[in-house]
């Protein structure tokens, strides 16, 4: 994809606000921190385009990004927080189920894990429940500058184990500073939406 134009034209906490002209979306969820913003602005090639959220509370809304004429990407909001109120919680939870299960235009969903470590509970939680609907997913771990290449591999096989990886899905590594994976995650998202 080449990224000519780029407009929030939605932050959405409901059905009803999802923009209505049928593009393509491909959706991108992580835990808080994770750098999911880092990824985005890497992406649509923007330095702070996408709000980078070190600190917790940002408004929760799913954010979509609209790319040149042609499809959205969706920033769905950080999960974990560990100050989040229970109610909060549910709230959340709730609007990520409507997103996921009622949307049409969704073709693919991308999930940030950490590349240092283990995926959480709460990673293991979102992978599973995108399995469930059925939608193709990639994991993208993240901030691989931080371990040396002689461990990519260990750690490949560490989250794949730990999310019970289904081999239909797709796995890229990727670091923000060292500008590296990219291109294989904008490769996936165009597979995923020029059907
Ligand atoms: P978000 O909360 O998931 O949107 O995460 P951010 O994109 O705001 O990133 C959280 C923190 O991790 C920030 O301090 C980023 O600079 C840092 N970060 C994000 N991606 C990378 C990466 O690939 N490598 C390194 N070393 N740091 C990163």
């Amino acid at each position: 994809m080449k990224v000519q134009q780029v407009k929030l034209v939605m932050s959405a906490v409901s059905a009803k606000q999802y923009p209505s002209d049928g593009y393509p979306e491909i959706a991108l969820a992580g835990r808080s921190n994770v750098g999911k913003s880092s990824l985005i602005n890497r992406l649509i090639n923007r330095n702070r385009y996408a709000r980078t959220s070190s600190t917790p509370g940002k408004t929760q809304t799913l954010n979509f990004y609209q790319i040149n004429d042609e499809m959205y990407l969706v920033d769905v909001p950080g999960y974990g927080y560990a100050r989040v109120s229970k109610a909060d919680r549910a709230k959340f939870g709730e609007m990520i189920e409507e997103y996921l299960t009622t949307r049409k235009t969704l073709k693919g969903v991308v999930i940030l894990v950490d590349g240092r470590h283990e995926p959480t509970d709460d990673d293991v939680s979102m992978y599973q429940y995108v399995q469930y609907y059925h939608l193709p997913t990639l994991v993208v771990a993240t901030k691989m500058d931080k371990i040396p290449r002689s461990k990519w591999n260990k750690q490949e096989s560490s989250i794949k184990k730990k999310l019970q990886f289904n081999q239909k899905d797709d796995f890229v590594f990727f670091s923000a500073p060292k500008n590296f994976g990219q291109e294989a995650v904008w490769n996936w998202i165009d597979a995923h939406t020029q059907l």
